[in-house]
């Protein structure tokens, strides 16, 4: 592709959704930037999408790589890879244009910030145990940290917990309740330019193990060493799902309390992609356990648009297509400064 001179550019980390990205950049004709760990670039060749490839050895270089890309008129597209392997603290002192609110990504980031939101937003989210001693119901315990949910255990009482806590010594953690229901990832996209929250799509996530014990009789789970079926809840895949209809009108003010809620804890507030992770009951109640303030890997099953998106698009529109577009709109109107953070 031929850059024109002064034209913006779109980049982000080799990982994650950035085919996504990438791919939505191009269809709304921006050329684009992989930044790859050494040995990571090569989808990101394969699939045509990165116009520049940069290599780092680690994606904390990519501030060693800050005046290069502010030379490129490179605007950064955040990703959960920025999060994990960056850090929300270091994130805020990029320098770059970058797509979103930077500060909000320590509301997502820490547990006890995220409930003050969500409770706030009026959502009704898992109960939390301060201590073992309350547990009386089921629990799920959560390990902080970048692991995902590797190791994540299942208590019913105190006794049960500090029994399988001993297999994860130092560790940090969070108690809270389980809910039993199927989960639902609702993908949302809220323009600051109109103001609108739009539901994009939803998916539910392919986790190692617990996904798989359901594949064998109870008896063989019996036999079986116990490290091999104790249930783990590493994300391995995203399978796209619809939800029932009649839940819409529901989710859609979920996403908009969210978005509200948000700016009275940072300045301007949550703006672009973000996703609220749900288990719905058999009551039809809908739990929040978590939101994502960025762009998250279940959308990248809907490269080619959502049902959602289908609906409400005469093209296909992916979520990282959705981010070029606001980009280009803000460009248009000479608003960019609105959409960056
Ligand atoms: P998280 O690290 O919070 O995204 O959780 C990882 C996985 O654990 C989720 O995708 C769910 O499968 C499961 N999970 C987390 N919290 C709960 C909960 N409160 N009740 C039931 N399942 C949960």
């Amino acid at each position: 592709m031929v850059v024109a001179k002064g034209e913006w550019r779109i980049a982000t980390l080799g990982s994650h959704s950035a085919l996504q990205i990438l791919k939505g950049a191009h269809d709304e004709g921006f050329p684009t930037i992989a930044i790859c760990k050494k040995g990571k670039d090569k989808p990101y060749r394969q699939f045509k999408v990165a116009d520049e490839i940069l290599i780092v050895q680690e994606y904390t270089d990519l501030f060693k790589l800050e005046k290069q890309l502010k030379e490129k008129k490179a605007i950064i597209i955040p990703h959960a890879s920025f999060v994990q392997y960056i850090g929300h603290e270091k994130m805020e002192k990029l320098s770059l244009p970058y797509f979103g609110c930077k500060k909000i990504l320590e509301w997502e980031s820490n547990r006890d910030k995220e409930k003050v939101w969500l409770t706030k937003a009026g959502l009704k989210l898992p109960k939390v145990f301060a201590k073992p001693e309350d547990i009386d119901r089921a629990v799920i315990v959560k390990f902080h940290g970048a692991g995902g949910g590797k190791g994540y255990f299942l208590a019913k009482n105190p006794k049960d917990f500090y029994k399988k806590i001993k297999a994860h010594p130092g560790k940090g953690y969070v108690i809270q309740e389980y809910i039993l229901g199927v989960h639902m990832y609702a993908h949302y996209f809220h323009s600051p330019l109109t103001g609108e929250t739009e539901i994009m799509g939803f998916d539910k996530r392919y986790e190692s193990n617990v996904d798989g014990i359901g594949r064998i009789t109870a008896r063989d789970q019996m036999v079986l060493p116990q490290e091999k079926v104790d249930p783990s809840y590493v994300i391995v895949g995203n399978i796209p799902v619809v939800v029932r209809e009649s839940f819409l009108p529901r989710f859609i003010e979920m996403g908009e309390d969210v978005v509200r809620e948000s700016k009275k804890i940072v300045p301007k507030g949550l703006w672009g992609p973000f996703c609220l992770e749900c288990v719905l009951t058999p009551e039809e109640e809908i739990y929040v356990f978590e939101i994502s303030a960025r762009i998250v890997a279940g959308t990248n099953p809907y490269i080619h648009g959502s049902p959602y998106t289908w609906i409400r698009y005469p093209e296909p529109m992916s979520t990282g297509r959705r981010i070029a577009r606001e980009i280009k709109i803000a460009i248009e109107q000479n608003r960019l400064k609105e959409v960056l953070g």
